[in-house]
């Protein structure tokens, strides 16, 4: 069959891009393609459920831009589909004297993104988060928790909806370009056509855009985020969200205590190199993967610089006591018989050769084809701008 569109992927981005068509083009026909039996099974299902208010990013940039338009929609969308989130607020927390000059260029930033936010004492941290230790922090009412697997499963069941399609167990493993339109083949054998392709492959998505027979200029990195639960005993010792200040040479946000949707409190994620693009273990290997990894310029590079770090996030993955001092930092009440192993994320960072990380989102269109590179945190508090955004430019012949 002929589509007008064909999205590969169905996490949040796909999703809200293929919904966004529909909402902006109601006359197109679109096919979302996803390999695994359901939507919303790697970053999207694996996340910490944070809806960010905005803070952290750089004026002006596509995070900065589609988090706060993309936080509002998300908000409306719950709303509107009864799906579970809580604008809770959450504090960053600057935990020694050393910390508090980072903390306050987060906090200019902020304000800097119209983002509602203050400094707090540590008498008013106290009041918000009573076994949180700091000496200062940023209170952020406007950050929140949600169910990002409700948001993506009424997505789909929207697009269905509307007369359009989303394909489960269609993995896609070619793309045949040519002037009318791109055949996308699946590894079953069977292909669909479309006028134009919506690459939103996450951890593929470097892969996905070389089978169009793009040069990208980025490799897709798997981080792995390892969590812990406190066990339900434990849970009072977080309200809300409390983060640490994080250290701006990397895009993560530290390990953090976040409170979910389901009432458990997730610890975590670290930000270890994982040996598979979808390795959620220490154990998973994927040897032709991981050779890609290490022999990648730009991941010798990023080693090279930050070896340090590195060792120290191994260190965490294989030692849980070692975990616990990272959190204690931010609850020292937490003891070692609290924590109980969670499932693990994995985030697809692109990596440039010179061994940079892309800070911000990187969507680029050639052709008929548009390549979402980059969609790191907080890209699914965004998703449905960033999926109206990539909608209009299946549009345009414009660049992205
Ligand atoms: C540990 C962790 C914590 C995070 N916390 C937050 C947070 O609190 N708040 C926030 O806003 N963001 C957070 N993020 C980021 C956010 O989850 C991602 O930015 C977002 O989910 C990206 O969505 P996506 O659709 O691009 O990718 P994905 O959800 O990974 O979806 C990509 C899809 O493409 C499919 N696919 C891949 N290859 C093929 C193929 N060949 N054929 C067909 N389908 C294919 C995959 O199966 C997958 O379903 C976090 C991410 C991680 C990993």
């Amino acid at each position: 069959m002929k589509y007008d569109v064909a999205v590969i992927g169905g996490g949040i981005v796909g999703l809200a891009t293929a919904y966004q068509i529909t909402r902006l083009y109601p006359r197109k026909s679109v096919v979302l393609l996803e390999k695994e039996d359901k939507v919303a099974t790697h970053q999207t299902g694996r996340n910490s459920g944070v809806i960010h208010s905005g803070i952290y990013y750089t004026p002006g940039s596509l995070k900065a831009e589609n988090c706060r338009e993309g936080r509002r929609a998300l908000i409306d969308f719950c709303q509107a589909h009864d799906i579970t989130y809580d604008i809770c607020g959450k504090v960053i927390v600057a935990v020694e004297e050393s910390e508090v000059d980072r903390l306050n260029n987060i906090l200019a930033r902020g304000q800097q993104n119209g983002i509602n936010c203050r400094l707090i004492d540590a008498d008013e941290l106290r009041e918000l988060e009573p076994h949180c230790s700091g000496i200062k922090g940023i209170h952020v009412p406007e950050a929140g928790i949600v169910d990002y697997v409700g948001v993506s499963t009424t997505l789909s069941r929207l697009i269905n909806e509307h007369g359009c399609d989303v394909r489960t167990k269609f993995s896609v493993v070619g793309l045949a370009v040519d002037n009318n339109s791109v055949v996308v083949e699946s590894s079953s054998g069977e292909n669909v056509s479309a006028d134009s392709i919506v690459n939103c492959a996450g951890l593929y998505a470097d892969k996905i855009a070389k089978m169009s027979g793009d040069v990208p200029d980025i490799q897709v990195v798997p981080f792995r985020g390892e969590y812990y639960d406190l066990t339900p005993e434990a849970r009072h010792l977080c309200k809300n969200l409390i983060y640490p200040v994080p250290d701006p040479a990397y895009p993560f946000l530290g390990v953090h205590f976040t409170r979910m949707h389901d009432g458990r409190v997730e610890c975590g994620p670290s930000a270890i190199v994982a040996f598979a693009r979808e390795g959620y273990t220490f154990g998973t290997v994927n040897i032709r993967e991981l050779s890609e990894i290490l022999t990648y310029q730009g991941f010798l590079r990023l080693s090279a610089k930050h070896w340090k770090k590195g060792i120290s996030e191994i260190r965490q993955s294989l030692s849980k006591k070692y975990y616990l001092k990272v959190l204690q930092r931010l609850i020292p009440e937490v003891r070692l018989e609290d924590l109980r192993e969670a499932p693990a994320g994995v985030r697809a960072q692109a990596l440039r050769k010179d061994g940079t990380m892309v800070d911000d989102f990187l969507i680029k269109k050639k052709g008929r084809i548009i390549n979402v590179y980059n969609a790191a945190s907080p890209a699914a508090t965004a998703s449905l701008n960033i999926g109206k955004v990539i909608a209009r430019y299946t549009e345009t012949d414009a660049a992205a």
